[in-house]
């Protein structure tokens, strides 16, 4: 899977050695190796292999997972990826700050915890009719800061 290289900064209309490229969004040559084995296009028959950036923002949109967009109710499952409703329709909220929080089920499906990050003003229209056990914010907030950086994380190559 993808990590999120930071494809903005590549001009449309530049060209790009593998190296340039590498510094530019900070992905590893090899990964970029691999991405030309994998149908990234270069320039052809030139030495040194030149990316059009244009070919390269098409490429990496393309790789994009389907990300569909989670409807109210549901949080995206890394395991699945996809957007599942939680099991039972059951989510807790844990505050993180005064305004924000993040909702938290279980996969019905592969039954991996999933996480949404919300705030109080968005909450009502995200919940989408999930039973939302509202938890104080001394339980345990560490746990789910960690949780959401774990499942942000670990997806990384
Ligand atoms: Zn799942």
């Amino acid at each position: 899977m993808a990590r999120r290289f930071d494809c903005r900064r590549v001009k449309l209309h530049h060209s790009y050695t593998i190296s340039e490229l590498s510094a530019l969004i900070g992905a590893h040559k090899h990964t970029i190796g691999r991405w030309i084995a994998a149908g990234l296009k270069t320039t052809d028959a030139k030495r040194p292999l030149l990316i059009h950036g244009a070919d390269f923002r098409a490429f990496m949109k393309a790789r994009e997972p389907m990300k569909q967009r989670c409807q109210p109710g549901e949080f995206y499952c890394l395991g699945c990826r996809a957007p599942k409703r939680p099991a039972l329709d059951m989510a807790d909220y844990r505050p993180r700050t005064a305004l924000r929080g993040l909702l938290s089920g279980i996969c019905p499906a592969c039954g991996r915890m999933i996480y949404r990050a919300t705030t109080l003003a968005k909450l009502d229209q995200m919940r989408g009719g999930l039973d939302v056990a509202f938890q104080t914010a001394e339980q345990r907030l560490d746990d789910s800061a960690s949780a959401l950086l774990n499942a942000d994380f670990n997806e990384v190559r």
